[in-house]
């Protein structure tokens, strides 16, 4: 007696344990893994050497030699794009985005700069508009952030984010998507961010609808400057909610919930699933917070602009090899260089970052408008907006401490759905839409709330 009902007990645990892991489902398709194994830590390891081998990418650095500066880096870039077009019969448009920063001595561009971001779109077969972005920066600074001479070849920040876009666009070049892929390189990161703002406004202005930007920004790196080696952890950085949110939205909150539920944080966990889903052997560890203790990245421009980003980075951070003038001091070597990169490693979160992409180009949008209602009584009404392509959707919902969606349930081709015996009170609750070919969307959160 006393036996089974220990095994009882131990059985549920255990089954709630491993509910608790994942449960946004991914479709078995062969092409994910193709993907994971077509990405070659040896041409991440070529593209690396040769962006570090610029001696330098500050933004401010030398344009015209063929050798040095971050104008040789740019142009060769842009080469690598255009090669990785003619491969594929042209599938990429190659852009150059170049804006003018005027010299202000106030900030940390101090002579008239060209900003210059070079990026790729691999355009959607059916849904041209909507745009998957993976991104890494061009430029790199030393300990001095003004110093665009000195040596800076910034190995891992942020050659290892560009060359996994690169890498990315050959891959994922290979196959066709729903919707259309951005493959970016963005400058001016360690002056201001100003690539990211750039590329951002450009999107907002022309109207681009933004699934999500990957932001990678050191993925080479795993020993962290603690002596911690890890090779299989990385970080998704997310903000809680939009920084855009209208006083309303933030009363909603209050009232209603969805402190944690913001578009951002819904691609992070998105990302997370996806992960785990194809790539079980990784770790991937959601922070609450849009980026490091007081540091940036660029995938903050295009959340203050209303867009979904996230920040995607190595686990253990070594600060000897980020933002050093190269030397030994103390017998400690300091600088960005080679030596710290693990190009395996950096070819395991390129895959993270090419089955993401995969996966949001291959499915329909979220559903609009999802509200959510059932004040008083044991169950949950859901509503949503009905979206293009897709052949029903699936509600979700998960407990109010839980990181990750727990529960789902399929319910086909409605926009409006009851379920029974749930109370609204107790979980969180989202609506994702399901593609013909198994691809579902980032799941979206409760927006309004359904009067009974
Ligand atoms: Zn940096």
């Amino acid at each position: 007696m006393l036996k089974s009902i220990l095994t009882t007990s131990v059985l549920a645990v255990f089954f709630v344990i491993s509910f608790n892991s994942y449960s946004q489902e991914m479709p078995d398709d062969l092409k994910m893994y193709e993907i994971i194994d077509e990405v070659s830590a040896e041409r991440l390891e070529t593209d690396i050497r040769k962006l570090a081998g610029f001696g330098t990418r500050h933004t401010m650095s030398d344009t015209v030699s063929k050798t040095r500066g971050i104008g040789a880096a740019r142009r060769w870039i842009k080469a690598e794009f255009e090669k990785i077009s003619k491969e594929c019969g042209n599938c990429l448009e190659v852009y150059e985005q170049r804006t003018l920063v005027k010299a202000d001595p106030e900030t940390r561009i101090y002579e008239d700069t060209y900003v210059v971001n070079i990026y790729a779109i691999q355009k959607g077969t059916d849904y041209p508009n909507r745009y998957a972005i993976m991104s890494g920066d061009i430029d790199s600074r030393a300990s001095d952030v003004k110093n665009y001479k000195i040596d800076a070849p910034g190995a891992n920040d942020n050659a290892t984010g560009m060359a996994g876009a690169i890498e990315a666009a050959r891959v994922l070049s290979k196959h066709k998507f729903k919707s259309s892929i951005i493959y970016a390189g963005l400058s001016g990161e360690e002056q201001g961010l100003y690539g990211g703002k750039f590329l951002a406004e450009k999107a907002k202005e022309e109207g681009w609808e933004i699934i999500g930007i990957l932001n990678n920004d050191m993925i080479g790196n795993i020993e962290g400057v603690d002596g911690v080696i890890d090779n299989r952890s990385f970080r998704i950085f997310s903000e809680p909610y939009s920084s855009t949110s209208t006083e309303r939205s933030l009363l909603m909150k209050r009232f209603y919930g969805g402190e944690n539920d913001g578009d951002s944080r819904q691609l992070a966990r998105f990302v997370y699933e996806t992960t785990k889903a194809y790539m079980p052997e990784m770790n991937p560890i959601m922070i609450y917070r849009l980026d490091r203790f007081g540091r940036g990245g660029h995938h903050r421009p295009f959340n203050e602009l209303g867009f979904s980003g996230v920040r995607i980075m190595e686990a253990h951070e070594n600060y000897n090899r980020q933002h050093q003038d190269i030397r030994i001091e103390d017998g400690i070597a300091y600088g960005d260089v080679i030596e710290g990169v693990n190009f395996a490693y950096c070819a395991k979160m390129t895959a993270v970052n090419a089955i993401v992409l995969a996966a949001m180009a291959s499915g329909p949008a979220s559903p609009t408008d999802v509200k959510v209602g059932g004040i008083v009584q044991p169950s949950a009404k859901l509503s949503w907006g009905k979206v293009d392509g897709a052949k029903g959707y699936k509600v979700y919902w998960r407990e109010t401490t839980s990181a990750v969606w727990q529960y789902s349930r399929y319910v086909g081709d409605v926009s409006s759905f009851t379920l029974e015996g749930i109370v609204l009170d107790n979980f969180l609750f989202g609506v994702g839409s399901v593609g013909e070919n198994g691809y579902e969307s980032v799941i979206a959160y409760p927006t309004g709330v359904l009067r009974n």
